[in-house]
């Protein structure tokens, strides 16, 4: 964020000055995405709590509704009241620190929080892929890597930390071009190149929470819905394999869970990462709704109108800056919208197609090569 954006956002945030905003959300749902959370102990470069602490007080003193997902899609859809100033917050994946650090600061403000859980990565039988490579990365002696990634040999090299960190991010975004098969073969290329042998189980940083732990949540104020089993990205899976994570995750948590929740997080959550299949699969299963990754409000209206809305939901991250949440809830990022073309609009009138594309490996051949993009991403 800008300092400008940053000198608005804290304007914005103080008591009461949000509230001018307050009709531009009239019958808009914000939704909030979380990941991990900060654990200094365990080295975990999550969000941090206190951040966090800061966006809760300020929810709770300008006295936002804080709706569980559940509450927010009947709302949505005009079962009950019109939405005014309504939040819902969400979490990503899994991890352990979902359970012991972001449980309890939730539990602390009474806000309702919906949790999706990967669930093999909770029954141990697999680590994600952005954590290998980051361990990959963490561990390697070596300053200079060959690898091969679909049809492409690529070539890292650093001089120093920052540079190195530059490398990992652009390899994960490499990663999330190709097919699931490429992409595992890619990081075991990058392991054998980096001479770093990866754990068949996360270790301690990467773990996720136990499903005793999930549990214990589920008496506070988490609930837990699926992220399916293995966390592919579903429009790049055969049709079989996108049916088979869908219904084996929610099948799964309901085993485990006292309430799981019938609301799917798409992997990835992009919309060219899930389409039309994925939709009706979800709606053959009786799920209640989806939600993505794209940024924006979710307009009643459009969703009233659109049977699909509700298995395309989408989500604002950042949600433990205090800034952005003050822009995002109070509806100043819509005058930000508006501004510039309100994105939103494509994919009310279709422009957008939801018909399950595939990605394709991007075209590149030898990268001698600086990585080119920098900052820390947010799997989800
Ligand atoms: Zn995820």
């Amino acid at each position: 964020m800008s300092v400008i954006g940053k000198a608005v956002g804290s304007v914005i945030s103080l008591p009461s000055v949000g509230a001018l905003f307050t009709p531009l959300v009239h019958d808009r749902g914000v939704i909030l995405r979380l990941h991990r959370f900060r654990d200094a102990e365990l080295g975990i470069d999550g969000r941090d709590p206190q951040a966090l602490r800061r966006v809760l007080e300020f929810l709770r003193r300008e006295r936002y509704e804080l709706l569980t997902l559940v509450e927010m899609i009947h709302r949505l859809a005009g079962d009950g009241r019109p939405l005014r100033r309504a939040v819902a917050v969400t979490i990503d994946d899994g991890y352990f620190d979902q359970a012991t650090v972001g449980a309890p600061l939730f539990a602390e403000f009474d806000c309702p929080v919906t949790t999706f859980v990967t669930t093999g990565f909770l029954d141990q039988k697999m680590w994600f892929w952005w954590d290998k490579i980051t361990y990959v990365f963490d561990h390697t002696p070596r300053r200079d890597l060959r690898l091969i990634i679909g049809d492409s040999e690529l070539r890292y090299y650093w001089e120093d930390i920052q540079h190195r960190n530059r490398a990992r991010e652009d390899f994960k975004e490499r990663c999330k071009a190709v097919r699931d098969a490429d992409k595992d073969a890619a990081i075991q290329s990058l392991a054998a190149s980096a001479e770093v042998e990866l754990p068949d189980r996360a270790p301690p940083k990467y773990s996720p929470m136990s499903w005793d732990q999930l549990r214990a949540c589920e008496e506070g104020v988490m609930t837990f819905a699926p992220h399916t089993v293995n966390h592919p990205v579903l429009s790049q899976a055969s049709a079989e394999q996108a049916r088979r994570e869908i219904e084996d995750s929610w099948r799964r948590l309901c085993d485990e869970a006292y309430r799981p929740i019938p609301i799917m997080a798409y992997p990835n959550g992009r919309l060219q990462d899930f389409g039309r299949r994925e939709i009706d699969v979800l709606k053959s299963l009786g799920f209640m709704g989806a939600v993505a990754t794209e940024t924006g409000y979710n307009d009643s209206s459009w969703f009233r109108a659109n049977p699909d809305a509700r298995y395309m939901l989408r989500r604002f991250g950042n949600a433990d800056s205090l800034p952005h949440v003050a822009q995002f809830v109070s509806g100043f990022q819509r005058v930000k919208d508006v501004v510039r073309g309100e994105k939103s609009q494509l994919v009310r009138t279709g422009e957008l197609s939801l018909s399950g594309s595939r990605s394709e490996t991007r075209p590149h051949r030898y990268l001698d090569s600086v990585p080119r993009r920098n900052g820390s991403e947010t799997p989800a």
